[in-house]
């Protein structure tokens, strides 16, 4: 196992919260770029679960949190992450980024977190107000620098959505710094190029909450099941309408999954109406599950194997655990606690 410190390559730390099983976005958005960061930096890969707890609203997401885990830990694994190259492990399982985060609230004027855009966001989305809202919520910033700067991690994959959080972890960092003397690097944004995934209502991205999503570990029955409900051009009533691909959602999956000459026919097809949208649909659900199938192997194969996923986890926790209780050492001596 590769080390993130003990080389010239740079760190890439990453996270996501433990929604359970992850789904065509997840995947084309940051799973496959977690996979290919591989090759160029020491990543480390983690299970938000601490982060899961700021907006839990019932008993019932709280039970689901575990088994969520493991869905998601299985889906990164099938897709690639290698917990041979990357140190994979949950959140929880490194108790020093609580500390830390305390540490750093110190540092952390509340005007800089509650400018964030996302958080007046959250709060909207929760019925909550800036007064009733949790403080962990308000705080979700500062645990979010301190999962970076706990690794030393000087590179996160972020999508444009994100790059106030990076730049706002990058001003604690650099106040950490100014008073107790330099101490982390200040982690840079890699922005990732991917390609929008509509989700099946062809209005809004991806998503579980809106219930318009595939997730990549269904069957390929479920996937074409599902793809059949997908909305298309709302203007092609028959068969006989030309449709404009242009503004169809199955389109633009076949842009990505399907090969150039077969995207040229689907416009040719459906511009001249002579394709109709059930068999355009089949057609996509063929390639996706095709592109997928490998994935899915490896994940029923995986799952086959009784504890592999808490196997991963227990070790990778701890040799997160390893470099976390280092720099807290650090960390306390500069902040004249030890
Ligand atoms: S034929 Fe295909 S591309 Fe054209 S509107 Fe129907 S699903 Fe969309």
């Amino acid at each position: 196992m590769t080390q993130p410190s003990n080389n010239h390559k740079g760190v890439i730390f990453s996270g996501m919260r433990p929604t359970g099983l992850l789904h065509l976005g997840n995947y084309m958005g940051a799973l496959q770029n977690w996979v290919t960061l591989q090759e160029d930096y020491n990543c480390i890969y983690c299970a938000v679960d601490i982060h899961a707890l700021t907006t839990v609203e019932s008993s019932e997401d709280i039970k689901s949190i575990k088994p969520n885990i493991e869905d998601m830990v299985l889906d990164w694994l099938a897709a690639g992450v290698d917990p041979e190259k990357s140190i994979v492990f949950v959140q929880s399982h490194v108790p020093e980024v609580m500390s830390l985060h305390t540490l750093l609230s110190m540092v952390t004027p509340l005007g800089w977190l509650t400018r964030v855009p996302t958080f007046k966001d959250k709060v909207r989305q929760m019925h909550e107000t800036e007064e009733t809202v949790n403080y962990g919520l308000v705080g979700y910033p500062v645990l979010q620098t301190a999962d970076i700067i706990l690794y030393k991690a000087d590179t996160v994959p972020v999508g444009q959505d994100q790059i106030p959080h990076i730049e706002l972890s990058r001003e604690i960092v650099r106040r950490f710094n100014n008073l107790f003397g330099e101490t982390f690097p200040e982690p840079q944004a890699k922005l990732t190029e991917a390609p929008l995934i509509l989700g099946l209502d062809g209005q809004n991205k991806m998503s579980k909450t809106l219930d318009n999503h595939l997730d990549l570990a269904s069957t390929p029955e479920e996937t074409s099941k599902r793809l059949l409900t997908a909305f298309t051009d709302p203007q092609r009533l028959r068969r006989d309408d030309p449709g404009r691909p242009e503004i169809c959602n199955i389109y633009s999956l076949h842009k990505i999954f399907s090969g150039p000459e077969a995207v040229k026919t689907v416009y040719d097809e459906c511009t001249a109406a002579t394709r109709g949208c059930v068999d355009c649909k089949r057609h996509i659900a063929d390639n996706l599950n095709d592109y997928l199938r490998e994935l899915r192997e490896r994940r029923e194969d995986l799952k086959a194997k009784p504890g592999y996923v808490q196997e991963i986890l227990h070790e990778g926790g701890k040799k997160a655990r390893t470099i976390a209780i280092e720099t807290l050492a650090e960390v306390y001596y500069k902040m004249g606690l030890s």
